[in-house]
């Protein structure tokens, strides 16, 4: 070993080499994979956080956030973490103490908004149906009217079951009742229709791994006025000092004080992510989105793989396949990654076993992707 650059002592006996990885296409529920363009914002040069060049991109990057959630809400902010953070944070402000919190659980991160709600000390209330289905407008207003929550929680793309929250009429209804809308964004934005504004969505939040194509690490996060009013007459203090949005929204609104240290290189991925969304355009994005799915679909149903989720409501982004009978579905997995180098995910919870999940996000969302991977499942098949 060079005698200049130890990588270990006589302790710490690890033989730490080279980072080498393998070149995966990631067509599994996230992360996905990333433009070039993205992978350069992230190794740009260093710029401290608080610099006036560094605050011109932030601005910028909040300009773009509303545009791919057409909202204008002015609390539009990438929160410093994953979808899970920004998750977090959107239960952790507008929800206090004794707050009557409804959850549509029809999937694991219904589940996990529960879980969350319940730890801010909500009385939660769950509607639910089974993984793979959604709600209709009229079961919503009856729970709704039973429950009379401060607050609604939605998950638009079940990442879980490949399932897609139809949200027509929905925020009407909170607003008659008095409730605000939560929205799970998560695999959704950037890769199938959101209109958060039309949709009288109150607060939402994103992840920039799934349709965004950016690396994991930073998460979308916005607040409308009904949000922000619930934040601003909050009895309790929120409790959580890294999420709470009335100090982290002062480093993104007009004092820029600083809270903490923005991680300033991943907010340049997350900024060229979503210029290479503004150049396509949503409406071309969306369509993208649609057309390479059905292709998927096909080729599924081609090659004697059945869906999950009937096509009234069955996501663009991540689709849930049937393992045939008698195929063991994570020796598929396996050999898909060790021959192909193609990750694709197993499912868990009362799908585990009986689905592959395979996303088609952002940027992975292209034809020759949909031909490698039926061909390569094929292959697979006969394998197993
Ligand atoms: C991935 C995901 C999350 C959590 O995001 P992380 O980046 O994994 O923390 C939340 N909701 C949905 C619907 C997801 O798919």
């Amino acid at each position: 070993m060079d005698h200049k650059s130890p990588l270990v002592d006589s302790k710490h006996r690890i033989c730490v080499s080279q980072l080498d990885l393998p070149p995966r296409l990631l067509l599994g529920p996230g992360p996905s994979n990333y433009d070039s363009r993205v992978r350069h914002a992230l190794s740009a040069n260093e710029i401290g956080h608080l610099d006036p060049k560094f605050i011109d991109l932030m601005n910028e990057t909040q300009e773009l956030l509303r545009y791919v959630w057409q909202t204008d809400n002015p609390f539009t902010i990438p929160v410093s973490g994953t979808g899970s953070a920004a998750m977090e944070a959107a239960i952790a402000n507008c929800v206090e103490p004794g707050d009557v919190v409804l959850v549509g659980v029809n999937g694991y991160f219904g589940e996990r908004l529960c879980d969350m709600a319940s730890i801010y000390g909500a009385d939660v209330r769950r509607i639910e149906k089974s993984w793979g289905d959604v709600f209709t407008l009229d079961e919503i207003g009856e729970a709704l009217e039973k429950h009379r929550p401060s607050l609604l929680g939605l998950i638009h793309a079940e990442t879980a079951t490949g399932a897609m929250q139809p949200m027509d009429g929905i925020g009407k209804l909170c607003r008659e009742f008095k409730s605000l809308l939560l929205l799970d964004t998560v695999t959704s934005l950037g890769g199938v229709p959101v209109f958060l504004d039309r949709w009288h969505v109150d607060v939402a939040y994103s992840g920039s791994q799934k349709c965004l194509s950016c690396p994991p690490g930073i998460a979308p996060l916005t607040l409308g006025p009904r949000a922000i009013e619930k934040l601003n007459s909050r009895k309790t203090k929120v409790a959580n000092w890294y999420l709470d949005m009335s100090l982290v929204g002062k480093y993104w609104g007009a004092e820029r004080t600083y809270h903490h240290t923005a991680p300033v290189n991943m907010n340049f991925a997350l900024r060229e992510a979503l210029r290479i969304i503004a150049e396509e355009g949503l409406e071309n994005r969306w369509e993208r989105h649609l057309t390479n799915s059905k292709a998927l679909w096909e080729g599924l149903e081609e090659i004697g793989i059945g869906l999950h989720v009937d096509e009234d409501w069955r996501l663009p982004t991540l689709t849930t396949a049937l393992v045939p009978d008698g195929v063991d579905a994570k020796a598929v997995i396996g050999y898909l990654l060790n021959n192909f180098n193609i990750e694709i995910s197993g499912a868990f919870g009362p799908l585990a076993g009986k689905v592959w999940r395979i996303g088609l996000m952002g940027h992975n969302s292209r034809h020759e992707n949909v031909l490698l991977l039926i061909a390569a499942l094929k292959e697979a098949l006969k394998a197993a």
